[in-house]
């Protein structure tokens, strides 16, 4: 499990977040919304140390990520971006066996033999010879998303994932992590897909302004909520 203690973090001056309590249960999925600069994306940063929070601890199965070992923390914590951030001079195949290689110190053929494995789950088994240049945009985030599953995480973050792929890409890699969520990866999403945060999350968190508003079920959140800040922001999303 994964939770969220009195979390807060600053830029500078600027208070982006305000004090944030989660719990993200082993084998769900939670969507994360909110309007631009509410802090969604800072908030998955401070779940794999890309930023360090100011106060308050965020445990993994008990134990605080922010006194583990940056290569521990690196295999039990994926992570996928906006923009894929594939090495643009490696293959598909190859930029999956480098995370096993270096982080996982996995020797060649079994790092290969996994990236194959995980490649071939995404559906890029035909694909896996070409570089990111190569590859659709939705191809690439597939093997982004390949490259986080290889190294066997507890938990996965996703931010935006969709948002910069072609329309007609979006509903392959939304499928591909519906798909996920139901083999019981856990899973924090940050998205401004509403239908799939609908479809399956098991968990909606609405953020506003560095703060958790509202939480719970899709049907809660979507079809009775509580704050006039989350009704409005929905009224303009839906
Ligand atoms: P969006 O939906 O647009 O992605 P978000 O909810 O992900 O928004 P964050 O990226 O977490 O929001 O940003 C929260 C606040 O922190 C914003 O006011 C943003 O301008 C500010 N911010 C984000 N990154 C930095 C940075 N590297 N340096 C300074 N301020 C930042
Ligand atoms: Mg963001």
């Amino acid at each position: 499990a994964l939770k969220v203690r009195d979390l807060s973090m600053a830029y500078g001056d600027l208070d982006v977040l305000k004090g944030v309590d989660l719990d993200i249960a082993p084998g769900t999925v939670t969507c994360i919304i909110g309007p631009s600069g509410s802090g969604k994306s800072t908030l998955l940063r401070c779940l794999n140390r890309l930023v360090e929070p100011k106060r308050g601890d965020i445990l993994l199965d008990g134990e605080s990520i922010l006194t583990m070992k940056p290569e521990s923390l690196r295999r039990r914590v994926g992570m996928v971006f906006q923009h894929f951030n594939l090495f643009p001079d490696h293959t598909a195949l190859e930029n999956v066996m480098l995370s096993l290689m270096k982080i996982k110190k996995m020797p060649r053929a079994e790092a290969r033999r996994i990236a194959e494995a995980r490649l071939a789950e995404v559906g890029l088994a035909e694909r896996k010879d070409h570089r990111p240049a190569g590859l659709s945009g939705g191809q690439q985030q597939r093997v982004a998303i390949a490259r986080a599953l290889a190294m066997d995480p507890e938990v996965i973050l996703f931010d935006e994932v969709t948002s910069a792929l072609d329309p007609e890409l979006v509903k392959g890699v939304l499928d591909l992590m519906a798909n996920l969520g139901q083999q019981g990866m856990t899973m924090a999403v940050v998205t401004h897909e509403m239908g799939f945060a609908r479809r399956v999350a098991d968990q909606v968190v609405f953020m506003d302004e560095g703060r958790i508003i509202e939480a719970g079920s899709p049907q809660q959140i979507f079809d009775s909520p509580q704050s006039e800040r989350l009704k409005r922001f929905l009224a303009e999303v839906l």
